[in-house]
């Protein structure tokens, strides 16, 4: 994964200047059937390319998965934010030696704030749960996984998704039933996922994903 240099940083929030390392372009081969990126080599370099994801202020703990330079926060929403990061259980234990996945928890806090879609919660909350994985951290995987199906959930019945969007939503809030062990919860939304794709060439591969994955439910329910 070549040599990355770190870059600094000012929080939008506090003010703290840090270096940090970009995300940056990377080999993929293929993805999962959750759709996390396959990377070639070892399982722990992909977990440290995902995490560059998103970024975190070691100091105050606001974090987002975009730019910092890009991030404009209003007045309420700094006293929103610093009371909000301040107040967090899983920051108070592990800010000063962040878990993997610790930005994320943390980018998901202050999307909130930010009036995030649902939808866009509900990506960083997959991506956590990918990070989890590759650092084999099954129970934050699964906590990282129901999130996500809440936000995508929320997504489905209050948010404006276009035709992509809204089938790869309903297979994904599937797959991560499936994967949770909720098989007859992911059949179902297969199902749904299907009667939205039809017979559109562009999610051809998406039908295939679903076909494969819902064979493995349909078995694990019998
Ligand atoms: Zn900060």
């Amino acid at each position: 994964m070549g040599d990355v240099r770190p870059i600094y940083t000012r929080c939008p929030l506090c003010g703290q200047v840090f270096p940090h390392l970009p995300p940056g372009s990377y080999v993929t081969v293929g993805r999962e059937s959750d759709l996390c990126p396959r990377f070639p080599g070892r399982q722990s370099d992909a977990a440290k390319i995902l995490q560059r994801e998103v970024t975190m202020c070691p100091a105050c703990g606001f974090a987002a998965p975009e730019n910092f330079e890009e991030v404009d926060l209003s007045f309420d929403e700094r006293y929103e934010l610093e009371e909000r990061l301040a107040g967090d259980g899983m920051l108070r234990v592990f800010k000063s030696n962040p878990t993997p996945w610790l930005p994320f928890h943390a980018a998901e806090l202050c999307g909130r704030e930010r009036d995030f879609s649902h939808f866009r919660l509900g990506d960083i909350c997959l991506r956590a749960s990918w990070v989890c994985r590759k650092e084999r951290q099954q129970p934050f995987e699964s906590s990282f996984q129901h999130r996500a199906v809440r936000h995508f959930m929320r997504a489905l019945d209050t948010e404006p998704l276009d035709w992509r969007e809204l089938p790869l939503t309903t297979y994904l809030i599937g797959e991560l039933n499936r994967r949770l062990g909720h098989h007859r919860d992911a059949l179902n939304w297969f199902v749904n996922a299907e009667r939205m794709i039809g017979n559109r060439p562009e999610l051809a591969w998406l039908n295939r994903l679903i076909s494969e994955q819902r064979k493995l439910a349909e078995s694990a329910a019998a």
